[in-house]
């Protein structure tokens, strides 16, 4: 998977228009840069797997992987404020697996921010958050703050998702009978799939309603809404309701389900962020249950 020779080969010499520094620059640091990722220690338990190198006239300035400088620090954290401390970086170009973040408890500062700061003029980008609070705003803080951005070529970009499918799927499938999940509903065609071990893969799918409300669609099996429930408790044998809409709106505190071959979904709807005056992004929390179909007789 990385092999340094096949990028090489790959882009040696080939003109690509508007790509400073050159492509062969570019596929060399990724490589080094998602062999750093796979380092980072605890990666199966702590996703995502992240790595940033930093490059002015060809020569390498220095690279951080995710957790190397301490547990849990930041790649570009690492990088700038324990590798490159004090160290003038201006004008460089940052190679990151992940879009720089946007967000920290104060009093710590965004890497993206961070970035800027130094006088980072371009920045490379692996892959943009999953995770709806940072997604795309790390992004528009280098926007902002003037600094050029980049995508990864569309090959590596598959090789950097590969390496952090654990990461990106926490964002996309929930598994277990009970669990919660936040995840951006713009993204993944607004799917969100729940896996259980015995009743299947249950298929939700959200669309945009209001600020407090969701709709929930499924074509194939339709949807249910228990109407009046706020609690899983408060439904007792999901077929008692009407499966009669493939759409329904869903208000933040109620309940739909949804089915499949092998049982029952219940969902609440948490929290809605519709993106309009006062939420600044597409987030939907939920809450589930499933209810098998399996016969009490059956279990185990
Ligand atoms: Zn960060």
């Amino acid at each position: 998977m990385y092999e340094i020779a096949k990028h090489e080969g790959r882009y040696d010499g080939a003109a690509y228009r508007g790509c400073h520094p050159p492509r062969l620059t570019c596929s060399r640091s990724i490589f080094r840069i998602q062999a750093l990722s796979l380092e980072e220690p605890n990666r199966a338990t702590k996703p995502p797997k992240v790595g940033a190198v930093l490059v002015r006239d060809g020569q390498c300035l220095g690279e951080c992987y995710r957790g190397q400088t301490g547990d849990g620090d930041h790649a570009e954290y690492g990088l700038l404020e324990k590798v490159l401390a004090g160290v003038d970086v201006s004008g460089s170009t940052l190679y990151t697996t992940l879009e720089p973040c946007s967000k920290r408890m104060p009093p710590r500062v965004p890497c993206a921010e961070r970035v800027a700061n130094r006088g980072i003029s371009t920045v490379w980008i692996g892959a943009y958050d999953p995770d709806p609070r940072i997604q795309r705003f790390g992004w528009a803080i280098l926007k902002r703050q003037g600094v050029a951005r980049r995508d990864f070529p569309r090959d590596l970009r598959a090789e950097v998702a590969a390496d952090n499918a654990i990461f990106i799927d926490s964002f996309r499938v929930g598994h277990g009978d009970s669990g919660t999940a936040r995840f951006d509903y713009r993204l993944n065609d607004g799917r969100f799939l729940v896996a259980d071990t015995r009743a299947g893969v249950f298929e939700t799918r959200w669309t945009s309603c209001s600020s407090d409300c969701i709709y929930a669609y499924d074509a194939a099996h339709l949807v249910a809404h228990p109407r009046g429930a706020d609690c899983f408790h408060d439904v007792d044998d999901p077929s008692a309701y009407e499966f009669a809409s493939y759409s329904l709106p869903v208000r933040e505190g109620e309940l739909v389900i949804f089915r499949n071959e092998g049982g029952y979904l219940l969902v609440r709807v948490d929290d809605v962020q519709d993106g309009g005056r006062t939420d600044d992004r597409w987030e939907l929390t939920i809450s589930w249950e499933v209810r098998r179909s399996v016969p009490a007789e059956d279990e185990p």
